[in-house]
Order: C-alpha cells, then structure tokens, then sequence
C-alpha cells in the first residue's frame, strides 16, 4: 500500500535491534485518516472471505483493528495479555513471546468472544518472528473457530513469521512488507506487491 509505505518513509524511525518506531502515526500518536485507508484496503483484500469476527492483541493492535472493523461491520475481540496464570477455565489461554519487551505473557480471549465455527480475521501493527499472530491463531483453534486470514498493517519481511505462516497456507496480507532496514543510514527498502493499492 503506497501510502503507508511513503508515511513510513516520511515519519518512521529505524532502531537498533530490528525496531521499527512509528510511534508518530500509529504507536503512540495515531493517524486515524491512515487507518481508514488501511481498512478499505483489508476489505479489498478480503472482499471473498466471510468475516464473522475480528482478533487483535492489546495494546497496538486495538486502535487499527477498530477502523478496520468499520468496513467489515463485525465486532473487534482483543485478546488480554496477563500477568497471572488464569484457570478459572472461563478464558482460553495461550503463551505469546513479546519481540518488544523480550518477556513471556499469558494472553486470554473469554470463551464467550470466541465461538465454534466462527470466521476470524486477524489484525495487528506488526508481524516480526509471528509470536502475537501466532498466538492469536492458537486461542482460535482452542475455540473451534477458523482463522480466515492475518491483515497487518507492518511486516518485516527480513525476519521468518511471514513466510512460516504463508507456508502454513495461511492468507497473510501486509500493506507494507520491509525488506531492509538499516539503523545507521535510517534507509528503509520495501518488498514489491502488485497486487495492492
Ligand atoms: P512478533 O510477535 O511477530 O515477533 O512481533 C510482533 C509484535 O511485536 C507486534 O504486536 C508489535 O507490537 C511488536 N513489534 C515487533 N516488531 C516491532 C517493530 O519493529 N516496531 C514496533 N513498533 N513494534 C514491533
């Protein structure tokens, strides 16, 4: 999607560490115009996938996946990352390794947001080593639901979740894959897809 990858070229900002800071427009400060666009993409993108449900992760991916659910008109479910171990037995609960924050969390979707049989779109800002997503798709599976396919708003194409998931056979759509970064020069190159806005 060329206008993310020009506002990344524009606003964001290449760390050391393979991090990407696009706290400017959608980490921290959020450009919901941005977001909008983004949706009407994912829709596009989607349009011969049934939708039933939208899965994110809190905190980042929320804000995008709410936007985006206005073009698809279905609920967002974001799954909770806790601190505790939760077996009450009311919630699904899956282990999911932070690529930011280096540390292990219990992240839990009630049983009553996720349904048998239920057609789930995935939506988050980033997709690195495919820890969140790959979580996300474990809390699914645990409900009996079917992941429909994965919109991410960043891919770092330079790291594997992207290929083991699209390996997998599962629909991946990113709107801006990067394929090299480098910290000292801030150069950032994009991966070609035609297929997109
Ligand atoms: P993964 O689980 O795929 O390894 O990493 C994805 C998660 O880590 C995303 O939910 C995102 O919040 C965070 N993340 C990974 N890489 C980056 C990055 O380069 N920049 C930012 N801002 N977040 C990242």
């Amino acid at each position: 999607m060329k206008l993310l990858e020009e506002r990344i070229q524009k606003d964001g900002v290449v760390k050391k560490g393979n991090v990407l800071k696009v706290d400017s427009f959608i980490n921290h400060q959020m450009d919901v115009d941005l977001f909008n666009a983004m949706g009407e993409e994912f829709k596009r993108l989607f349009a011969d996938h049934p939708i039933d449900k939208i899965l994110t992760i809190e905190a980042s991916g929320i804000g995008i996946a709410c936007i985006v659910a206005q073009h698809f008109h279905v609920p967002v479910v974001f799954a909770k990352k806790s601190q505790s171990i939760n077996l009450d037995g009311e919630s699904y609960v899956t282990k999911v390794e932070s690529f930011t924050h280096k540390r292990v969390y219990d992240v839990i979707v009630s049983k009553k947001y996720l349904n048998e049989g239920e057609h789930i779109l995935i939506i988050d800002d980033f997709l690195a080593n495919g820890c969140a997503v790959n979580g996300l798709i474990d809390l699914i599976q645990n409900a009996g639901a079917l992941v429909e396919g994965v919109g991410i708003a960043i891919e770092k194409g330079f790291q594997v979740g992207g290929q083991l998931l699209r390996e997998k056979g599962i629909r991946v759509e990113s709107l801006a894959i990067v394929e090299s970064m480098n910290d000292e020069t801030g150069e950032i190159f994009f991966r070609a897809q035609e297929h997109q806005s």
